[in-house]
């Protein structure tokens, strides 16, 4: 509540209302129910906060009654894993409809595919000789999607590794590690189609991350542009103050909307970054029309967005995204 430096790039003090439309919640691979993260956004005096768990939208019901009872407004969004060339590229979706039936499909799909991921992952390991088991990964994911970082608090809690960041490792399951396990992913031009098909306006997350360290090339975020990309994140705690710039200057000659987030995974990793990073109100502002554009695309069956046969349409109020 107190004491919270204006960071660079964001907005936030401990009074000034802000919007952060990047978290996480257990329902993916944060640590926060989606009632605690409201009230934490609450608590730092934010005033919007997006739920963007990865491939799920079940903690939104949730955060969705806890922002109406605690005066937030909070954004259904998801955070997509998608791949290109191997590499993962975040891509997130904003304000869509949840119900939209092509869209729980392929949800559905994500997390069948991550509970098998993470039962072979587990397999892999133990034939390797290490004392995990699958169960505890599933505990310690509380019902979420099950995803790497879980896998890496067993290996933690079972003295493998002294941190989570050692798992990701050749010999464990860092990307093409000796227990390794690809998963199934959409491409990033096949996300975005899937997002605006139910309404949702979808932005590049955190660019600045690909490969651990490098950008997500230029010409990725160009043919992605060119498909309809709505806006880039370009403030993020794994953003430099320059890195934000170059991403703000891209967002603007390419004619997209930039948004901030924290990527708050509640304290699995420290500090709690909730309000770290946030959007500015104009961009907000830009996002929030674009939903309503989407999803009078949609809801007309024609115009910008290419009818998809057998996908359920209705029409919905703005912000009835969430269930
Ligand atoms: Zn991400
Ligand atoms: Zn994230």
């Amino acid at each position: 509540m107190t004491g919270w430096a204006i960071e660079a790039g964001g907005y936030h003090s401990g009074r000034m209302p802000g919007i952060d439309l990047h978290a996480h919640t257990l329902y993916s691979d944060g640590t926060f129910t989606p009632r605690r993260s409201v009230g934490l956004a609450r608590e730092r005096g934010l005033d919007v906060l997006a739920i963007t768990d990865h491939d799920t939208v079940d903690g939104l019901g949730e955060a969705r009654a806890a922002g109406r009872e605690l005066g937030v407004e909070v954004v259904p969004g998801i955070e997509f894993s998608t791949v290109s060339d191997g590499e993962g590229v975040h891509v997130l979706c904003y304000l869509m409809d949840a119900d939209d039936a092509e869209l729980a499909a392929e949800l559905q799909r994500l997390r069948e595919d991550r509970y098998t991921r993470g039962e072979r992952m587990v397999a892999k390991l133990q034939g390797l000789g290490h004392p995990i088991s699958f169960e505890r990964v599933r505990e310690i994911a509380e019902g979420g999607t099950i995803v790497r970082p879980h896998v890496a608090q067993a290996l933690v809690e079972a003295g493998v590794v002294p941190t989570l960041k050692d798992a990701f490792s050749e010999e464990l399951i860092g990307s093409g590690g000796r227990a390794y396990v690809e998963k199934h992913a959409l491409a990033p031009v096949e996300a975005l189609r899937l997002i605006h098909r139910a309404g949702g306006v979808c932005v590049l997350a955190h660019p600045g991350t690909f490969r651990e360290t490098n950008p997500v090339p230029a010409a990725l975020i160009e043919e992605m542009a060119a498909a309809g990309l709505d806006g880039i994140e370009a403030s993020h705690p794994e953003h430099t103050e320059e890195v934000e710039r170059r991403y703000v200057e891209m967002a603007e000659s390419l004619g997209l909307l930039w948004t901030g987030g924290s990527d708050c995974h509640g304290d699995r990793y420290d500090p709690v970054r909730l309000g770290m990073r946030s959007t500015t109100r104009e961009q907000f502002e830009r996002l929030t029309a674009r939903a309503a554009e989407l999803r009078a695309a949609v809801a007309g069956g024609s115009g910008a967005r290419p009818a998809v046969g057998g996908t359920r349409r209705r029409p919905a109020p703005p912000g009835l995204a969430g269930r």
